[in-house]
């Protein structure tokens, strides 16, 4: 097939899917030669989202507003995403700018 990002040609490969940092196996894949990107077939693609779903990975990008409490601003982590990071009250973590569009809190 050819690549629908740059219209590469890709090769089928064997390639392992993760999300958040969690490995969900190695499943096979399209690979573009020339930009890398991955294409899974619909079969896969399903086998996959299970997977994803089945531990508690799918979905869990959450969008959330960003608040006010007094001279802070606050962000809200919402409870799936707490539980994934099984962060408690009274934990402490450290907060710094990835970069000017990343956020990271280090647990
Ligand atoms: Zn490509």
């Amino acid at each position: 097939m050819k690549c629908i990002m740059c219209n590469g040609k890709t090769m089928s490969k064997t390639v392992e899917h993760k999300e958040f940092g969690v490995s969900l196996g190695s499943f096979p894949a399209s690979v573009c030669e020339k930009c890398s990107e991955i294409y899974f077939d619909e079969k896969t693609a399903e086998t996959i989202q299970k997977k994803s779903q089945e531990l508690g990975l799918f979905g869990l990008a959450k969008k959330v507003k960003v608040a006010e409490i007094g001279n802070s601003i606050a962000i809200r982590i919402p409870k799936s995403i707490g539980t994934f990071l099984n962060l408690k009250k009274g934990a402490e973590v450290t907060i710094f700018p990835e970069t000017k569009h990343d956020i990271r809190i280090h647990v």
